[in-house]
């Protein structure tokens, strides 16, 4: 709830900023055309918790942290070794030693995202176990969403913030949490 107020206030500086730049439109037409407030999904993470609970039963926490890791750096040096042979000017902060032959440039990139996803993906297993801890009765993988998540849209400055609303309650005990995420959609980047 204290995070929806700052969000708000922000969207309000912004909106402040529009109008200084443009003084002849009307400000509370802005706030109307500007908000816009729709339902979305609720996140699937059926499978997200079947692999978690799994990988740790089988492997404990240390090993597919120390594993995933390791494929995400390496994931990610390949993705940088191939990008600097594609590109020298973009990525001229890396060495000139630092770079894949430009034939092979292409499918190694394609291997360092898979390597790469692969390792964000076991960490994100170990993650999830603790971000579905309840805080009340510190149970883990109690965390299920509820109800209808909602996503509100302003228009500001630098682009549309979209702020998306989740509840979530514990399968355990009474606890229940609202949880907005902002995220800023720049406004080159839209279709
Ligand atoms: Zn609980």
């Amino acid at each position: 709830m204290v995070k929806k107020t700052k969000v708000e206030k922000s969207i309000g500086v912004a909106i402040g900023k529009n109008i200084k730049q443009n003084i002849n439109v009307d400000y509370k037409n802005i706030v109307k055309t500007n908000d816009v407030k729709y339902p979305t999904s609720k996140v699937n993470v059926a499978n997200l918790e079947k692999f978690s609970k799994w990988i740790i039963n089988k492997y404990g926490e240390r090993k597919p942290i120390i594993v995933g890791g390791i494929l995400a750096l390496l994931g990610l040096s390949g993705i940088l070794f191939s990008l600097n042979s594609i590109s020298d000017i973009f990525f001229s902060f890396l060495p000139s030693w630092f770079k894949a032959p430009s034939d092979i440039a292409v499918p190694f990139i394609v291997i360092s995202v898979i390597i790469f996803g692969l390792g964000c993906y076991l960490l994100s297993l170990i993650q999830y176990k603790y971000e579905s801890k309840c805080p009340k009765c510190n149970t883990f993988y109690a965390l299920e969403e509820i109800g209808v998540p909602a996503v509100r849209q302003v228009k500001a400055h630098d682009g549309v913030k979209k702020t998306t609303t989740r509840h979530y309650k514990c399968k355990f005990c009474d606890f229940t949490k609202s949880e907005p995420f902002t995220e800023t959609i720049p406004y080159e980047t839209q279709y």
